[in-house]
């Protein structure tokens, strides 16, 4: 088994909803570990858009890393995810922040995800589930990244999935 750290996020159309879709449709083919609070971001980069609800998802899978991969492109797919600017605004997107100590750099896959450690709307909902977090650049608590942008909604939560 590995364990993989997933980041989701939304800022089109039923943010919640698109996020706890992807929480329902991972659960029907990974163990979830855990899952963070949902937070409201400011967009980082890319054109000028609405904001996001961002969480972590951690997981636990026999899949390997492309497999992995496909899958969150699947459930992404599944909530009509389109592709068209760089960056640009998305109903959901599932990025694999790291796998274990897997380090992998190919055209479809790096690992850890290369831009996370410098992404608050990442960092933030990890440490929320895992005080301890880490990668290749140090402890996301030691990161010094700035927080300002991301904001906890603690008036939204979870259903089970499946539930
Ligand atoms: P960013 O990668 O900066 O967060 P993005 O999520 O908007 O940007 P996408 O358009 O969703 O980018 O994905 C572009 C490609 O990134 C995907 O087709 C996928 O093959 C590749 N990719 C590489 N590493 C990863 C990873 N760790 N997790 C998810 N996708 C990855
Ligand atoms: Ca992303
Ligand atoms: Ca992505």
């Amino acid at each position: 088994m590995s364990r993989a750290v997933l980041s989701v996020g939304s800022n089109i159309g039923d943010r919640m909803g698109h996020l706890q879709g992807a929480l329902d449709a991972l659960a029907e083919r990974v163990d979830v570990i855990a899952i963070s609070g949902i937070f409201e971001t400011s967009p980082v980069g890319g054109p000028e858009q609405d904001d996001f609800l961002n969480a972590v998802i951690i997981v636990e899978t026999t899949l390997a890393p492309h497999e992995l991969l496909e899958l969150c492109q699947q459930v992404e797919a599944d909530r009509d995810r389109v592709r068209e600017v760089r960056w640009g605004p998305r109903t959901l997107d599932v990025d694999i922040i790291a796998m274990d100590g897997t380090v992998l750099d190919d055209s479809a896959l790096t690992l850890p995800h290369p831009r996370a450690h410098e992404r608050a709307f990442v960092c933030v909902p990890w440490l929320d589930v895992d005080a301890d977090a880490a990668l290749p650049q140090g402890r996301i608590a030691d990161l010094g990244l700035d927080p300002r942008g991301v904001n906890a909604r603690p008036d939204l939560s979870w259903a089970q999935p499946g539930g």
